[in-house]
């Protein structure tokens, strides 16, 4: 079944069952000051939970564009993490709870195929709930989970808050077995790749207080009115549908795969999902290229474009380590995503047609800065490549800050670019001494501005530091990570 089918038939279950349809928000975050971008389908009701506005419908339904950058570093190690993904939700607002919830979400997932429902096997469904949950244990069991398919799980896994005082509440998970080649028996505690998370399960019915993190904090009492939130991942639902062992090999990501693939003239497929890290690292690039290409480009397409800051910087990262993976494949060709970002468009347009209507401005973005970085890699390859061979050479383990700073600083070379590189090679960089220097320069460059001010400066001093390629702040990237969840 294809992606864009899986949507209709969700959407659809939802409007018959009386729910409203609302369009995705952009992926820009624009109402939250404490997020980049937007993660979940039920950020753009926050103000209905919070009961700050009176939402006009009682139910509504939709399939919300996401990203979580927090998830980066599992692309393509594990079988289910994107950075862009679709979030389809069915929302209450104090109108159906817990049973009707749960309901819903059984009925569409084991519902034939001909009757418009996803056909799931109910004896490979599982459930997981919160741990003293045990009116939603009763429903599962009355709905047809037998009891050793429902597992309690503590607050790190099945309790939803927004980490400040208001609603918040226990959550179950549908998993889906995918069987023995998938890993090992026992549930989802045992396997989360054999054991598939798709869908999870909200059920907004306490105020907290006295919150001192996501998981130390006081139930006041209930809710007036209880709110039901559900997130049910598009590709991962879709992964199962198409019978592919991960959510890069389904219908809207594969073809970048493919792509990249035939251009680096890598044989993909030698690994299952679980596997891939340790012992398959060119399946896992190719995988990270066909997920990054596919969210630069849906990220572009709501506004965003590269630079070094925020949002802008986010996605910078993420064409550039879409570009670098392409390189590690051993592509010299030069630019590579006029081959594949066409790819992507022709992936996503079925469902987002703005992307192919925006196309020209969309491509502009991302192969300006792919242009930018290959020059970039061009001028500071060499030296970080000589300077890797001297370290090697004296037994050293720690690439020099000066040289790290001097790859910034001449070349343009973003420090988070060094340690990946040199950490390929085996070594770690000075960070601490990289971290002096910049802050030397900072205050050198303060030193200017004072004396521009009376009339004394020299700015080509600090005007080289101003210059793209890099980010200001070093340690940006991984700030902006932890902001966006
Ligand atoms: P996981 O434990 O697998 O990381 P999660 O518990 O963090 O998932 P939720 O916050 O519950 O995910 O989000 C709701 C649903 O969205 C998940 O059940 C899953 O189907 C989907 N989802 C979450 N993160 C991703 C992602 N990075 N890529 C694709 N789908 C995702
Ligand atoms: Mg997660
Ligand atoms: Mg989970
Ligand atoms: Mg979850």
């Amino acid at each position: 079944m294809r992606t864009a089918e899986i949507k209709r038939r969700f959407l659809n279950h939802f409007e018959t069952n009386g729910h409203t349809v609302v369009p995705s928000a952009p992926l820009p975050a624009i109402a939250d000051p404490n997020l980049l971008f937007i993660n979940a389908g039920m950020v753009q009701f926050v103000p209905f939970f919070l009961g700050q506005r009176t939402p006009p419908y009682a139910r509504a339904t939709s399939v919300q564009k996401c990203i979580r950058t927090p998830d980066i570093d599992e692309v393509g190690k594990t079988s289910r993490h994107g950075t862009f993904f679709q979030m389809n939700g069915n929302f209450s607002f104090g109108d159906y709870f817990k049973e009707g919830a749960i309901k819903l979400a059984w009925e569409l997932s084991t519902k034939p195929v001909e009757a418009g429902g996803f056909g799931l096997d109910p004896e490979k469904i599982w459930a997981t709930v919160y741990l003293d949950d045990d009116e939603a244990i009763d429903i599962w069991k009355r709905t047809g989970l037998p009891a050793e398919r429902i597992v309690r799980r503590g607050k790190k896994d099945n309790f939803w808050s927004m980490g400040i005082p208001g609603p918040a509440g226990p959550c179950s998970e549908l998993y889906y077995d995918r069987g023995d080649a998938y890993g090992k028996s026992g549930g989802p505690e045992v396997d989360e790749d054999r054991y598939l998370e798709y869908w999870n399960l909200v059920f907004m019915q306490h105020e907290i207080t006295n919150v001192k993190s996501k998981e130390v904090f006081d139930i006041v009492g209930d809710l007036p009115n209880k709110n039901i939130d559900t997130g049910m991942g598009l590709e991962r639902i879709a992964s199962l549908l198409q019978g592919v062992d991960n959510l890069y090999e389904i219908d809207e990501v594969k073809p970048i795969l493919a792509k990249a693939a035939e251009l680096t003239g890598k044989r993909y497929g030698q690994a299952v999902s679980h596997v891939a890290a340790e012992s398959h690292p060119d399946d896992v690039r190719l995988r990270v290229i066909a997920d990054h290409v596919r969210t630069a480009l849906m990220v572009i397409s709501d506004g965003v474009i590269p630079s070094n800051e925020g949002r802008g910087y986010v996605l910078r990262r993420i064409l550039r380590r879409a570009i670098r993976s392409m390189r590690l494949l051993g592509w010299q060709e030069g630019p590579a995503l006029p081959l594949l970002l066409p790819i992507a468009r022709d992936c996503m347009a079925p469902s987002y047609p703005e992307v192919a209507e925006e196309y020209d401005r969309i491509s502009q973005y991302a192969y300006g800065e792919e242009e930018r970085f290959l020059q970039t890699l061009n001028a500071g390859t060499t030296i970080l490549d000589l300077a890797v061979t001297e370290t090697k050479a004296t037994g050293g383990k720690l690439l020099a800050g000066d040289k790290a700073f001097q790859l910034h600083d001449t070349y343009g070379f973003p420090i988070d670019l060094t340690l990946e590189i040199a950490a390929e090679q085996g070594l770690a960089v000075d960070e601490d001494g990289f971290r002096r220097l910049m802050a030397e320069q900072r205050a050198n460059a303060k030193a200017d501005a004072k004396a521009r001010k009376t009339g004394h400066a020299d700015l080509s001093v600090y005007r080289a530091a101003l210059e793209d390629g890099g980010p200001v702040e070093f340690t940006g990237y991984r700030e902006t990570v932890r902001e966006s969840r």
